[in-house]
């Protein structure tokens, strides 16, 4: 017997919730799905909009979250080693901690519809957690990972810039060694860097060698460092995100706070991706069902010439069209999920990409549909729209971040062609 929280809504959650023989959905995925949607509904939707207008999560929500165990499984794989006496959520254990435990965390959490707050109450984990667990060093794990995932440090990563964005390669921040190799000298400036503001740590690209994607490095920089200054950065949206432009003016780092070898940034940088689009596949997923759900319950109760919304032929085709992107996607989601720990990351990679581009390309559709549907209120923040009317607001990095749409569609060209040896 399936035990899913879910909506009444048709298409406001996905099927699996409500089937209860499916190849990749267990009992304890309909557990996990079933405590990750109480606490969202208990702790966080109710708040969100009020976190938005202030720009940032309050400290005693992330606090909690952290003991809940959310930030330790914000890394997949897990870092079993460093979660010693750390509990899961809904009291799974790490054993039984699979690919779709991982993506039912980020699918419910996205269902606040606020992803600054999703950003924000993350404090890092997922941007700092997997490029430290894959190429930190034990004592750098000891220092700076196990206390990320326990809530007792925030992290941010730092690669983009004023004048490089999609062009990762071309980076021009500097991290210069210190004659007795004991340390390195970063300046530069980075842009947009989330969490910026309150992150005690950054993981921060520079050059240490030729202008090009060999010449890049990681290092894990003490945000408390003399010479790093923060702002805020006023966006569209993700107003409670954090976002940060971050200068860096001879800022002393020791080598031994370099991740990974010298010159392995990019490579560095680039494994943290192929997660990060499954990420936004599954985010930008959710947001057109909370979409979806809220305007199909406007369009049932709002009545306009005499009957409801929903009583009008081209408004129910409005919702059949969105369900026609959303169902297909949430097929090639799940199946990617399953591939995701199955098949060589090069070739995952990208099958992640058209994943991301497909859901955030959905996503804008449906955020313009929705709106309609709400007439006037999908304008307004505050109300029965707001969270559709915040969705249109935030829908942009989506398209935008983890790999811009242009940059990801080629991309995928080259590297399948390349795969095929054609
Ligand atoms: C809210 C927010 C949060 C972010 N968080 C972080 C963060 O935490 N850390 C971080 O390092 N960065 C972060 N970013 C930055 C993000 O990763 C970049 O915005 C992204 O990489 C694109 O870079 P850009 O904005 O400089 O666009 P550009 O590289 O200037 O590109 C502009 C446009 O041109 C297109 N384009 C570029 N080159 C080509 C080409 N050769 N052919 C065809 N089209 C092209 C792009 O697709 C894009 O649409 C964030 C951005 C935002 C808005």
């Amino acid at each position: 017997m399936t035990s899913a929280l879910t909506s009444e809504i048709p298409g406001a959650d996905p099927a699996w919730h409500t089937q209860n023989e499916h190849p990749f959905y267990k009992p304890s995925h309909h557990r996990l799905q079933r405590f990750v949607r109480e606490y969202v509904d208990k702790y966080i939707a109710p708040n969100v909009e009020d976190w938005e207008k202030a720009g940032e999560v309050p400290a005693e929500v992330f606090k909690r979250h952290a003991s809940l165990g959310f930030l330790a499984v914000a890394a997949f794989p897990l870092p079993k080693d460093y979660l010693s006496g750390v509990d899961l959520p809904a009291g799974l254990s790490m054993d039984e901690w699979d690919e779709f435990h991982d993506s039912i965390i980020i699918d419910e959490m996205a269902r606040c519809g606020y992803l600054g707050t999703v950003w924000g109450i993350n404090g890092g984990a997922a941007v700092g957690g997997p490029p430290l667990h894959q190429y930190g060093t034990t004592e750098q794990k000891q220092k700076y990972l196990a206390p990320l995932l326990r809530g007792e440090q925030r992290h941010c990563l730092g690669v983009t810039e004023p004048a490089i964005g999609s062009d990762v390669a071309g980076l021009i921040t500097t991290a210069t060694k210190s004659v007795d190799g004991k340390s390195y000298v970063i300046n530069g400036e980075k842009k947009w860097v989330t969490q910026g503001q309150k992150a005690d740590v950054g993981l921060i690209a520079a050059r240490t060698g030729p202008p090009t994607a060999k010449g890049i490095s990681v290092f894990i920089v003490p945000l408390n460092s003399k010479g790093i200054s923060r702002r805020e950065m006023e966006n569209s949206g993700v107003n409670s995100s954090g976002s940060t432009f971050m200068e860096l003016d001879d800022v002393v780092v020791p080598a031994e706070n370099m991740l990974g070898k010298e010159n392995q940034g990019f490579e560095i940088i680039m494994s943290t991706f192929a997660h990060e689009r499954l990420w936004v596949g599954i985010t930008a997923l959710r947001l057109s069902r909370v979409a979806y759900e809220d305007a199909y319950r406007h369009s049932l109760k709002r009545k306009t010439f005499g009957k409801p919304l929903f009583e009008n032929q081209v408004i129910r085709q409005k919702f059949s069209k969105m369900a026609n992107r959303l169902e297909p996607t949430q097929a090639y989601l799940e199946h990617l999920v399953y591939r995701s720990v199955r098949m060589p990351s090069l070739e995952f990679s990208p099958l992640a990409a058209m994943l991301k581009v497909q859901a955030a390309h959905h996503l804008e559709k449906v955020s313009r549909e929705t709106q309609q549907v709400f007439g006037g209120l999908g304008y307004s923040r505050s109300g029965q729209g707001s969270r559709v009317e915040q969705i249109s607001r935030d829908v942009r990095v989506l398209v935008v971040s983890g790999g811009s749409e242009e940059i990801l569609l080629d991309m995928i060209a080259k590297q399948q062609r390349r795969l095929a040896n054609l």
